[in-house]
């Protein structure tokens, strides 16, 4: 029987190695900790969470929630871990990080399936069905095995987000559409501009120079940043006058209101083809999530603004999988390598997780000569899939789930709904635990 390799023991992984021994398929998990540590890592334990110890909302009807459920479907090893080890946290499923990773470990070291080697691994084994699911922290020599293998360089390095606020919340008696000096590539006014007064901008530094980072997880967080995407904060420390120079530069923006520039401004650009979602440019940032909503909020019209993702900075290792993934995580040039977890091109650690699992299924009906079996449109994994293998190409960003990524509802359904976004929302996950369900139906859950 073919043997799969799957090289890094994480979420994405130890999922993969589960799916793949729970079709008597015999795995090779290579996990190079102890043996040599990542920056963020602090144990020897498989599917380590290197930082927070939510898996986020479980509160039925929201993405995430969404996500989680088609997991718990397909009979997920990590999704069992984290019900054993959930403590209280809201609508949150939180874990005991440890309990957690000690599940996982214990049940993959038991697993006869499973030969779990302690080693790094630093070329992808030839002629053998490979899944490389070792995440952001993907150890140097292997990082340029990937290059190799995928024949490009263009793995990226460094992750800087821009918090996304929900477009309905901005408040637009405020904030108004224009294109710097009026110039756009289509004729629309491609921008929402954000615009303060001189009053406006001190208040925002002052809290900005007060807010609350999070505390640098790895050493290489910390300094040098990367001077092509420094925080906002650090902007702000450099001079109270920096910001207005860089992202909040408002030369070229005429406020209706005033019939002038304002004082320093903040843009916002769309994020999406449906425009339901927007982000501010150029403000990656360090702050805590908390902070982050607070001191955004100092933004005139963003007052009320809703959150639907916050920014970050940190190390980040992916490929641009839209130009090298089919749907089902292989490679384009080298179908028996398939890719999983964040290295994927996904962002979090439920997608990586749910990416660990696709693969090792995939990877499953490959060892038995089939033709990989691709989830649903409709379903959150689908989408996740689907974004990985077909987003831009051009300056790819890793998504987490949300329903940005799953198919629009048709046109009377969204009619129908289109006061209520609730009732919207419940549709679409309607639709996809249906679909779901209908797949396992077809293909049984094994
Ligand atoms: C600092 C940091 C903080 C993060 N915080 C969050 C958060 O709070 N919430 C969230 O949802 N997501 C967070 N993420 C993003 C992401 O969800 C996690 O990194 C998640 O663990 C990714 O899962 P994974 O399986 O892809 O990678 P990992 O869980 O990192 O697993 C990869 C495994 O591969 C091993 N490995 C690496 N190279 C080799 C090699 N050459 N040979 C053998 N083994 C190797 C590593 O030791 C590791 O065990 C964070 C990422 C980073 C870097």
């Amino acid at each position: 029987m073919t043997t799969i390799h799957i090289i890094g023991a994480g979420l994405a992984g130890s999922e993969a190695a589960h799916q793949v021994a729970r079709q008597g398929i015999p795995v090779v998990l290579h996990e190079m900790r102890p043996v040599r540590q990542t920056p963020a890592h602090q144990t020897d334990r498989l599917a380590e969470l290197v930082c927070s110890n939510s898996l986020k909302t479980d509160q039925e009807g929201a993405a995430p929630w969404l996500l989680k459920e088609e997991l718990r479907r397909l009979d997920s090893l990590l999704m069992r871990a984290a019900n054993i080890a959930r403590v209280p946290g809201g609508h949150a499923l939180t874990v005991d990080r440890v309990v957690f990773a000690e599940e996982v470990t214990r049940a993959i070291a038991s697993n006869p399936l499973i030969e779990l080697r302690r080693e790094e691994v630093d070329v992808v084994p030839d002629n053998q069905i490979s899944i490389i699911a070792t995440g952001p922290l993907t150890s140097d020599a292997l990082a340029a095995e990937i290059g190799r293998l995928t024949g490009s360089d263009r793995l990226f390095f460094y992750d800087s987000i821009s918090p996304i606020v929900e477009a309905d919340s901005i408040d637009m008696s405020i904030a108004f559409r224009a294109s710097r000096y009026g110039k756009s590539l289509d004729g629309t006014d491609d921008y929402i501009n954000c615009p303060f007064t001189r009053e406006e901008y001190e208040r925002f530094v002052d809290a900005l120079l007060a807010g609350e980072s999070v505390p640098a997880h790895i050493e290489e967080d910390r300094t040098p940043f990367f001077e092509a995407c420094l925080p906002i904060e650090e902007l702000a420390r450099r001079g109270r006058e920096t910001l207005r120079f860089g992202p909040m530069k408002p030369v070229g923006l005429e406020d209706p209101r005033t019939g002038r520039w304002p004082y320093a401004a903040v843009q916002l650009r769309q994020e999406n083809l449906r425009a339901d979602s927007y982000n501010l440019v150029g403000f990656q940032n360090h702050l805590r999530f908390g902070e982050q909503a607070r001191i955004m909020r100092l933004i005139p019209g963003l007052e009320k603004a809703e959150f639907v993702r916050f920014g970050q900075i940190h190390r980040n290792t992916y490929i641009n999988s839209p130009a090298l993934l089919t749907p089902t995580l292989q490679l384009r040039n080298n179908p028996n390598v398939l890719f999983a977890g964040q290295i994927s091109g996904v962002e979090g650690y439920v997608e990586s997780i749910a990416t660990g699992l696709v693969a090792g299924r995939f990877a499953a009906d490959l060892a038995k000569g089939c033709q990989p079996r691709p989830l649903p449109r409709e379903t959150a994994i689908g989408s996740l899939c689907h974004y990985i293998s077909a987003a831009d190409p051009t300056d790819y960003q890793p998504a987490n789930i949300t329903f940005d990524l799953l198919p629009t509802l048709d046109d009377a359904t969204r009619q129908k709904l289109r006061r209520d976004k609730r009732a919207r929302h419940a549709e679409v996950c309607r639709r996809a635990i249906e679909s779901m369900d209908g797949f396992l139906n077809v293909h049984a859950a094994v």
